[in-house]
């Protein structure tokens, strides 16, 4: 390790800035952080703070200024503004990622196109073209809309024909409409890259409530060494062949045995969280050392772990576990000043527990 401290720039501040901040000055790095609230979580660590709008040229430039190095947090940073400045400074994952990953129908397409196999799918712009692609596709089937949507927001699952009119008013906006997979499981992959080397993560099962990842179960009992093989081998295939360097999470939907690309995100993602205390290294340590220019390091699951998402409606039990101080439970709150009902309000991680034990023993703690 180099004795020059470095600055790591990250755009955006929330949970995710926070982790990566966390890391970044375990690893002796300062940072500064772009958010466009005054209030966001990371800078309550932040060693530097820039509130300004993502689209804003002129603070993001600054922050490149104060950078040796820059990454991002937030996905839906313009291209117009992040294209110029990844010319001038170091901001090595590059727009690349974001650009592929902003427009649901141009992520699948390149998935498709770097050998990840996809659910159906269709453009869908107005009625005649929801009817055609309804018609092509089949019911049930899931309209979405192609940016901007996040954690079940800008979609409606299509169950009959009648479904078409109530879809219609999503139709202001570009959509995608993909076919419905009736997956036996989800699960994620995180993956981070130094343009020679993967490493990847363990993989857990991952379970959604209303769309939004619910909980994580480390390993995903339910998947056999050739799956998890095929799966590791065609992620690390993917972020090769698109050039990708950073992080990258990808989920899936797993149904017989076969693997379905249903979007990325290159972040550290929400299914990587139990990393921090689950794994010998965790997803923000691994990006820090990336941007950083050091070697990376191959994670190893320290247990069978479970990670809980604390969304508002679930802060009260989270805080009472927190008040029990148990060995191996990780209660970790992100410090929001408001807390809303479906708001990512922390995350508790359960080392050493089988989902066996969290649904006896935790599950009917939480809001059901
Ligand atoms: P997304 O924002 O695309 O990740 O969707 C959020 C969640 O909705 C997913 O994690 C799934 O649980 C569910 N979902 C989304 N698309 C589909 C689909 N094509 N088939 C079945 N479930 C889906």
């Amino acid at each position: 390790m180099s004795n020059v401290t470095k600055t790591i720039g990250i755009i955006g501040g929330g949970q995710l800035g926070l982790m990566i901040i966390e890391q970044a000055h375990l690893l002796g790095a300062r940072t500064v952080c772009l958010d466009p609230a005054a209030d966001a979580p990371a800078f309550a660590l932040s060693d530097e703070r820039i509130v300004a709008a993502y689209d804003d040229a002129a603070a993001l430039e600054e922050l490149c200024r104060r950078s040796d190095v820059v990454t991002y947090e937030f996905e839906n940073v313009p291209g117009s503004v992040l294209i110029p400045l990844e010319k001038k400074y170091n901001i090595p994952q590059g727009f690349r990622p974001l650009y592929d990953s902003q427009d649901r129908l141009r992520e699948k397409d390149n998935a498709r196109a770097n050998g990840l196999q996809t659910p159906q799918y269709a453009a869908v712009d107005d009625e005649a073209s929801l009817r055609a692609a309804v018609a092509q596709i089949g019911l049930p089937a899931v309209l979405k809309t192609r940016t901007l949507g996040y954690d079940g927001h800008g979609q409606l699952v299509m169950k009959s024909e009648a479904d078409i009119e109530r879809a219609l008013p999503m139709l202001a906006v570009p959509c995608i409409l993909e076919q419905f997979v009736p997956f036996d499981y989800e699960a994620s992959i995180v993956m981070v890259a130094d343009g020679e080397r993967v490493v990847t993560f363990p993989i857990g099962r991952n379970v959604h409530r209303d769309g939004i990842l619910d909980l994580c179960f480390v390993p995903a009992a339910e998947m056999d060494d050739d799956l998890r093989g095929r799966m590791v081998a065609a992620g690390e295939r993917f972020m090769k062949s698109c050039g990708y360097r950073g992080i990258l999470a990808i989920e899936f939907f797993i149904r017989d045995g076969r693997f379905y690309f249903n979007e990325m995100a290159p972040r550290p993602h929400n299914s990587g969280h139990y990393t921090i205390e689950g794994c010998t290294t965790n997803q923000f340590r691994e990006l820090v050392r990336f941007l950083l220019g050091e070697p990376l390091q191959a994670p190893e699951l320290v247990a069978p772990t479970v990670m809980k998402n604390i969304l508002g409606q679930d802060l009260e039990a989270a805080e009472k576990i927190a008040a029990e101080n148990l060995p191996g439970v990780y209660v970790r709150l992100y410090g929001k000043t408001e807390s809303r009902p479906k708001r990512k309000m922390g995350h508790i991680t359960f080392v050493g527990m089988t989902p066996a034990e969290y649904e006896s023993r935790w599950a009917g703690k939480f809001v059901k």
